[in-house]
């Protein structure tokens, strides 16, 4: 057996892992994910558009959710002829339909402002990397199954997914691999996720598995309690509404969006927080609620119970405001406050959010509440970044006289703690690959890894690197 990371090896995003084994009806080859690379530009245009391996030979694609990371590629890879089965759980199917539309229109936008302003400069147009219709297309092949029951991907190879506790739909990957008579077990964390978040389940513990592919984006660090978030949501509610401002929350349209308007019922049915009223200004947003309510299959305890067990729609309640149109969008400038306002997108680089802040960043009754990570040279990181005075959006500087709060407690990850207690419980574990991290994460988790399991080997291989597998 071999496995190749074709993408998030040493780096975060463009997870895409293949497994190959010689199966009684000769190789077959499965992919694990077929993710987007993100990040500078050029580098990671140069890294989508051609697939290291020959998409016509891929005998099934497994999916562990709709992140674009994990399953951006999906419409590329159809368009390049892949025309096998995508599996993936009922909830990923119906919220990848979703964002990858929206990722092609985006890929459509994106080509159609390079094509005008950089055209002659730069490199040459060559067309988007898949277009709104290629994601449509691309979904007759996607296949949804169950959390926990097992199936046939191909001949020689069975798999199971569970919960991860990361997004809705987000699963891990169970493997059974038989090769030459044997079995052999692998597992795959896909994005793990943390105990307690709201919505959705904690993540299972992984069963006994010999090959472990494991996540590493946070091996070096420590997160807030997730507790706590709601604590600080409530206290920039409180202390805006008491100015008269408005609070503006770069949203991530896929969870995070969810969780605070979760949080946000919540407070509001403990009588926690002012009669605010709340926008969510985003149609990506908007949509992805509607599959949220589709799949109550994905829902902890604690949302049915206090939710839908009583009827009630945890999205839904009389301050929140799903905005419709553009005209609506605009109105809100008008609108004296207090308000809140989500917006896409998270790290504010495009979508509704600029104009908001363009309006509101010099007012200091005002307050700017960044609730995911900002990536490096991005408008939000340089909002939540102290050392920064001044911003520009879109042509102009705006000084930043709002108040800036940070909650890192919402992170969808899995911190180092976490982490440790997901490997060290594996039971007859041989071998941990570790992909999805940079490496002043991955290094010090592999060295604590080896020092707690002496009996396991750790390897943090390169892209394209071939790791064989003795069954
Ligand atoms: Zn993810
Ligand atoms: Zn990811």
């Amino acid at each position: 057996m071999k496995i190749i990371p074709h993408g998030a090896a040493q780096e975060v995003t463009g997870t895409c892992h293949e497994i190959q084994i010689e199966s009684a009806s000769g190789t077959k080859r499965i992919l694990l994910d077929c993710g987007l690379f993100q990040g500078k530009r050029q580098e990671a245009a140069m890294k989508n558009a051609e697939f290291t391996f020959n998409p016509t030979e891929i005998d099934a694609v497994v999916l562990t959710h709709a992140h674009a990371d994990h399953c951006g590629r999906m419409p590329l890879l159809y368009k390049r002829g892949y025309r096998g089965p995508v599996y993936c759980t009922y909830a990923t199917r119906d919220l990848a339909e979703v964002m990858l539309q929206d990722s092609g229109y985006i890929h459509e936008k994106d080509e159609e402002y390079f094509c005008k302003h950089l055209a002659k400069s730069m490199m040459k147009c060559e067309g988007p990397l898949y277009t709104q219709q290629d994601a449509i297309d691309c979904m007759e092949i996607f296949q949804g199954h169950n959390y926990n029951d097992w199936f046939d991907v191909c001949d020689g190879i069975k798999v199971q997914f569970l919960d991860a506790g990361h997004i809705v739909g987000a699963a891990m990957i169970v493997l059974e691999i038989v090769e030459n008579g044997k079995v052999h077990r692998v597992g795959f964390s896909g994005d793990l996720g943390r105990s307690m978040l709201p919505i959705i389940r904690d993540p299972a513990p992984m069963p006994p598995v010999d090959t472990l592919i494991c996540e590493s984006t946070y091996g070096n660090r420590k997160h807030e309690e997730i507790t706590t978030a709601k604590h600080v949501l409530q206290d920039v509610i409180i202390r805006t509404a008491k100015r008269g401002g408005k609070v503006f929350i770069p949203a991530f349209s896929l969870e995070r969006t969810q969780e605070i308007v979760y949080d946000l019922h919540v407070l509001w049915d403990a009588k926690g927080i002012p009669a605010m009223p709340i926008f969510i200004d985003s149609p990506l947003a908007s949509r992805v609620t509607e599959v949220f309510m589709k799949h109550p299959e994905c829902y902890d305890k604690e949302m049915y119970d206090r939710f839908l067990a009583r009827g009630r729609n945890p999205f839904q309640f009389s301050l929140v405001k799903y905005t419709e149109n553009v005209e609506e969008s605009k109105a809100l400038n008008e609108n004296p406050g207090p308000l809140l306002i989500m917006a896409g997108s998270g790290m504010c680089e495009a979508g509704r959010i600029r104009h908001h802040l363009r309006n509101g960043i010099e007012n200091e009754r005002n307050t700017i509440l960044a609730v995911g990570y900002m990536a490096e040279n991005t408008l939000g990181r340089r909002i939540v970044d102290p050392e920064v005075a001044e911003v520009k959006i879109f042509d102009q500087f705006y000084r930043k006289k709002a108040e800036v709060v940070s909650i890192n407690a919402y992170s969808g990850h899995a911190d180092m703690a976490d982490l440790d207690s997901y490997v060290y419980e594996v039971e007859h574990l041989k071998t941990v690959i570790l992909v999805h991290g940079e490496m002043d994460g991955m290094e010090p988790f592999s060295t604590r890894i080896k020092q707690v399991r002496s009996d396991v080997t750790v390897l943090q291989p390169r892209r394209e690197e071939v790791i064989e597998i003795t069954v």
